[in-house]
């Protein structure tokens, strides 16, 4: 369900039942003269809204105004936005205490944009994990005050570090493609990897006829194909459908 459609009732049930509620996160950046500057964001966003028909999931209204950098072309008549991550880690820790003051305990983002290294991160995940890991400390000394880890309820935190119990759980990072993924889906810049997952999951955001004069990075566009990217779309999908199943 889309948050902002939801009504209250129907909140209080997802809270309950501890559904996954999954920002997608991303940013406005070029990706070549053939696609779409949103790229990033949408293909997380469409990857979840295919999810949204087969489990119970609670989709944010999409962030993307992370923290694109200017590393790939200068803005100016190229579209990229870019919001520095100094900026963004004070909003995603006000975005997150806010999920948690509402109850939700199982919160996830995804994230696609410079996620090639995701374990070392880049500065707009970090943002939004520093944020996250900020908003639940300050939460919890809110909550249960000062002493909350040293308390004796807190004995089996070592033991139970794998469970959806652990606060430090209740929000979690990922990259829309994994490692995994990656040893068997191209991962590129506005190249043939993210040409394909366009194509496959939202082909409005592609004229291929607008390549021309390829830079390095989308000079692999040209063999991109509707296949290649349904192949990373069922990649993506496997990956969302494990990390967000029951717990
Ligand atoms: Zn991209």
């Amino acid at each position: 369900m889309r948050y902002e459609m939801m009504l209250p009732y129907q909140i209080r049930t997802a809270i309950a039942e501890n559904w996954p509620v999954v920002l997608p996160l991303g940013v406005l950046e070029y990706h070549g003269e053939h696609m779409a500057v949103g790229m990033d964001t949408l293909a997380v966003i469409k990857a979840l809204e295919l999810l949204e028909g087969e489990m119970d999931l609670v989709i944010l209204p999409p962030f993307y105004y992370g923290a694109a950098s200017y590393a790939v072309e200068p803005p100016e008549g190229n579209g990229s936005v870019h919001v520095d991550a100094g900026k963004l880690f004070p909003f995603a820790q006000e975005l997150f205490k806010g999920l948690l003051r509402v109850g939700f305990r199982n919160i996830h983002f995804f994230i696609h944009h410079q996620t090639e290294n995701y374990s070392a991160g880049m500065p707009t995940d970090l943002a939004f994990k520093f944020g996250a890991r900020q908003a639940v400390f300050e939460f919890l000394e809110k909550e249960r005050g000062e002493g909350w880890w040293g308390n004796e309820k807190m004995a089996d935190y070592y033991a139970s570090q794998a469970s959806a119990t652990d606060p430090f759980n209740w929000i979690k990072g990922h990259p829309l493609l994994r490692p995994e993924a990656l040893r068997h889906y191209p991962f590129d810049h506005a190249g043939e990897g993210e040409t394909s997952l366009m194509l496959a999951l939202c082909p409005e955001a592609v004229e291929m006829e607008r390549l021309g004069e390829a830079r390095w990075y989308t000079s692999s566009a040209r063999e991109a194909s509707a296949e290649t990217g349904a192949r990373g779309r069922d990649l993506i999908l496997t990956h969302l459908r494990e990390t967000l199943a029951k717990r």
